[in-house]
């Protein structure tokens, strides 16, 4: 049986910068027949400088995929390094991804805040490439300040099939920008939602995460179609050490995906 701890190599075929400390990294798998799901994860890393969680932030296509890394430690600082041509080390795909399957025909909701995006971002490719299996299709986005926002290019492309609702925290008086200012909550009630058809997906800081929930349960969301993704600092990724253990779940196995009711009772959490 193969070692799950052992990491294949991914060449970087291309990188996109983002912002100034996010960069989104083109790879290419040559010799594993690689697949996953929407908002799953790789270990991404070195030998020599470590590991560190990074959600795919692309649909896998002929063994290739993307991931978008905002460099914060030892980790990402060291990938940020990286050039075109450059190898990186990868193990996965693993954890919970956000259940499509459940939603066909039924409407979605997607919450994403600052880098929450990148594991949101597979979760919209596979809806534009399957469009009519779904009914209304929102997607609420929020960024720090309008030079924050990632994916900038797509996000036009998204509106062809998608409602987009975009809200930065701050402008400066010589910024253009057309949307909302402002917490990415107030955006909710710019929508109108049939809770009885609508998935709820949210991904961002756990304190929003919190603010969102519980604003769409007060307009009358279902429990058992609020959806989270969690981060926790990781080590081995497949539940052996313990190390992103919340409550009773490990953050790498059971989740990051996880039912909003499923994870929010820990008392732990900022959900
Ligand atoms: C499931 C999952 C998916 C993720 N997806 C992405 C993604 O798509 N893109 C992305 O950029 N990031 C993602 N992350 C976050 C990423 O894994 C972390 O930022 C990771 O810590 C980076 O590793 P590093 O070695 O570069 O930074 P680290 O050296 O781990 O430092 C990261 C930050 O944490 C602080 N820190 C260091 N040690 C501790 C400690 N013991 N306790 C608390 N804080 C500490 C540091 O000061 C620094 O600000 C994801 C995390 C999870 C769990």
């Amino acid at each position: 049986m193969k070692n799950p701890l052992i990491p294949f190599k991914a060449v970087i075929t291309d990188i996109k910068l983002e912002t100034t400390d996010i960069r989104t990294y083109s790879l290419l798998l040559r010799d594993a027949v690689y697949k996953t799901k929407p908002g799953q994860f790789n270990m991404v890393g070195y030998p020599g400088v470590g590991e560190a969680p990074i959600s795919l932030s692309s649909v896998v296509c002929e063994n290739r995929f993307q991931h978008t890394i905002k460099a914060v430690g030892r980790v990402t600082k060291f990938i940020e390094r990286l050039r075109e041509g450059d190898e990186l080390f990868l193990r996965g795909p693993y954890g919970s991804s956000w259940p499509l399957e459940s939603t066909i025909g039924k409407d979605i909701l997607l919450i994403a805040g600052g880098l929450g995006i990148a594991p949101m971002r597979p979760v919209i490719q596979e809806i534009l490439t399957k469009r009519n299996s779904f009914g209304n299709v929102t997607l609420i986005y929020g960024t720090r300040r309008p030079d924050t926002l990632l994916f900038k290019n797509e996000l036009d492309v998204w509106r062809k099939d998608a409602m987009v609702l975009l809200a930065v925290d701050e402008v400066t008086p010589c910024t253009i920008w057309a949307y909302h200012v402002g917490l990415v909550t107030e955006l909710l009630d710019k929508v109108s939602f049939n809770v009885e058809k609508t998935f709820a997906f949210i991904c961002g800081p756990e304190i929003m995460m919190r603010f969102i929930s519980r604003g769409l349960f007060l307009r009358g969301f279902l429990p058992s179609r609020v959806y989270v993704s969690l981060e926790r600092r990781m080590k081995c990724g497949i539940g052996q050490c313990g190390h992103c253990q919340h409550g009773s779940k490990f953050v790498c196995k059971d989740g990051p995906v996880f039912l909003y009711k499923e994870v929010s009772r820990f008392p732990d959490s900022l959900l």
